[in-house]
């Protein structure tokens, strides 16, 4: 079986070559072609040119791109995936809204479209830890066990069609709240003398820690110094996911709401290339 990966960002160069060791053999596509050339050539496996190709090559193809739009694009854009003659499969495991997916999986007649986004950082992504939530039922998602296996330590099938990313919405809603928090809960801290690592050291043994303020803990204490994990722009995207989702359900989100407005004014003030963390220092800038 011939498995293709189109999107080499920081996800999915670390999925790709978790793939890669468990034995797949794979094919990468990517929009910039530098990025899949040195993919490539440091781990030796086949480039297509178009995403077309892709899924005329492969089996299987996973994707992992930013947004609706880039996902809308390399599906059914020019020389899109939709168009590959082979591939019975595709796996979206990009962060996007449950109504492309539902759109998606009606524009293909021929091919099977499971929604299976992740939860976990590029760490986790490295590490193959990350957790998968696949919409769809568990018939149809079985046969694919072995590639989550490869790519997360634990799958959990959601059953519904697009409930896997509605399930990522949800908790990206909890993500984003957290970051919020704590950016406000470090600054204040800070503004009344408190040393900034003594006071992640409280925080991170507090019954407020969650797992993401651990392995995020470099990127609060000193976000320029260190590699992004997740940017401000891709942040913004997913709570605006999840508050459209929220109109569309009739449900009241205004956490969300709040959070989504700093991240937009965030990434209009020219954050939105870096790290989420670095709403601690929008905020101060905005306040002095
Ligand atoms: P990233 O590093 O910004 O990579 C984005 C990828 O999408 C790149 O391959 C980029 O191609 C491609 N892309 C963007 N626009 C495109 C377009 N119009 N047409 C074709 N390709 C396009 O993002 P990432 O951090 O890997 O995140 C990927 C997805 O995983 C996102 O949906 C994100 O929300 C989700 N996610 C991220 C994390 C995290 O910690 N980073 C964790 C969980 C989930 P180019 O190289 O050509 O720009």
């Amino acid at each position: 079986m011939k498995l293709g990966m189109a999107g080499l960002g920081r996800m999915g160069v670390p999925m790709a070559k978790n793939l890669i060791n468990a034995g797949f053999d794979i094919q990468v596509w990517n929009r910039n072609s530098k990025r899949s050339v040195s993919f490539a050539t440091e781990m030796h496996c086949e480039i297509a040119q178009t995403p077309k190709a892709l899924a005329s090559a492969c089996d299987i193809v996973i994707t992992m791109l930013a947004d609706d739009a880039a996902s809308q694009e390399v599906y059914l854009g020019r020389s899109g995936l939709l168009e590959g003659k082979k591939a019975t499969v595709f796996i979206e495991m990009s962060t996007v809204s449950p109504d492309w997916i539902n759109r998606l999986q009606r524009q293909s007649s021929r091919a099977a479209i499971i929604d299976a986004p992740v939860s976990g950082a590029t760490q986790a992504a490295q590490e193959g830890k990350l957790m998968i939530m696949v919409g769809g039922s568990k018939e149809i998602t079985q046969p694919l066990l072995p590639i989550f296996d490869a790519l997360g330590e634990k799958t959990i099938i959601l059953g519904k069609k697009s409930a896997g990313a509605t399930m990522k919405l949800a908790i990206n809603s909890v993500i984003h709240s957290l970051n919020q928090a704590a950016a406000e809960s470090l600054n204040l801290a800070q503004a009344a003398g408190v040393d900034l690592s003594l006071a992640y050291e409280a925080l991170e043994s507090s019954a407020a820690c969650a797992p993401m303020l651990r392995y995020r803990k470099p990127l609060y204490l000193d976000e320029q110094a260190n590699q992004i994990m997740f940017t401000v722009g891709l942040a913004a995207k997913d709570v605006d996911l999840a508050t459209r989702l929220g109109k569309i359900l009739n449900v009241q989100m205004p956490q969300a709401e709040l959070n989504l407005g700093i991240l937009n004014q965030a990434k209009q003030n020219g954050y939105a290339q870096r790290d989420m963390a670095s709403v601690i220092s929008y905020l101060k800038k905005e306040h002095k």
